[in-house]
C-alpha cells in the first residue's frame, strides 16, 4: 500500500507524458506505442565479434528515432529506461522462437564517467537491470568501463565512427566475462562500431559468445 501510495504523490508532483502526444500518464501513450510496430521477427544477425543482435524497434522509423533521441538527450529521468526495457522485452514475447539465454550473463555498455556524472545513471545499466530480472540471469556490473571520451557516434561522419571508439574501453576483471556468454545491452545499433569494439575487448578477454541487445537498429 506504502508503494501505490508513493506512486500516486509522484504522479501528481511529477506527472508523465507520452513523448509523442503529450498525453498524460506515461512516457509512452498506447497510441503512440502502436505507431512504433514493435518486431515480433527474428533474423540472425553476425559481425566480427558479435554472434547475433535482438531488436525490437527499426531506426528507420521516425517515430523510433524521436522517441530515442528524446530518451537519449533527457537526463535524470531514470524511469525512461523502463519504457525502453518493457519495448525490448515485448519484443521476445512476441518471438516464435524464444532464445535461450539461460547461461548467459547481461552486460550493459558503459557510459564515460563523466557522461554518467551528468546523468547520474547509465541507461543501459537501467535496461540491462531489467532484462537480467526478466530472463532470470546475472547483471555484471562495473566490469567493462570506458577509459576515454568519446564524441557521439550519431554526431559523426560512418568512416571515423570504428576510430572514434577505438580503445576507449577496458574490461577490469578478465575472470568475470572468461569462458562466459554475454548479453551486450545498449540503446541504439546503427553502424554497430560501439557494440563491435566492446565485443571485441570483452572475446580478448575470453568472452565466449556474444548477443547484442539494443532498443533499435538503423
Ligand atoms: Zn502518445
Amino acid at each position: 500500500m506504502w508503494i501505490k501510495i508513493k506512486c500516486f504523490v509522484l504522479d501528481i508532483l511529477f506527472p508523465k507524458f507520452c513523448f509523442n502526444c503529450g498525453a498524460e500518464g506515461s512516457y509512452l501513450c498506447e497510441d503512440c506505442q502502436a505507431m512504433l510496430e514493435i518486431s515480433g521477427f527474428h533474423r540472425k544477425y553476425s559481425s566480427r565479434n558479435i554472434d547475433d543482435l535482438y531488436f525490437p524497434l527499426s531506426y528507420r522509423n521516425p517515430l523510433t528515432k524521436n522517441l530515442i533521441q528524446n530518451f537519449k538527450g533527457a537526463p535524470f529521468v531514470k524511469d525512461l529506461a523502463e519504457t525502453l526495457s518493457y519495448l525490448i522485452i515485448s519484443h521476445f514475447q512476441l518471438l516464435d522462437n524464444k532464445p535461450d539465454f539461460s547461461d548467459f550473463a547481461v552486460l550493459p555498455l558503459p557510459l564515460a564517467r563523466k557522461r554518467h556524472k551528468w546523468r547520474g545513471f547509465n541507461q543501459a545499466e537501467e535496461i540491462g537491470k531489467a532484462l537480467a530480472q526478466f530472463f532470470k540471469i546475472r547483471l555484471i556490473s562495473g566490469c567493462l568501463v570506458k577509459i576515454k571520451e568519446t564524441l557521439p557516434q550519431t554526431e559523426i561522419a560512418e568512416e571515423k565512427r570504428k576510430e572514434n571508439v577505438r580503445g576507449a574501453f577496458e574490461v577490469k576483471n578478465r575472470n568475470l566475462v572468461k569462458n562466459k556468454n554475454i548479453l551486450l545491452v545498449d540503446d541504439i545499433y546503427l553502424t554497430g562500431s560501439t557494440m563491435e569494439e566492446c565485443a571485441k575487448i570483452l572475446k580478448d578477454c575470453g568472452a565466449k559468445e556474444i548477443v547484442g541487445i539494443v532498443v533499435a537498429r538503423g
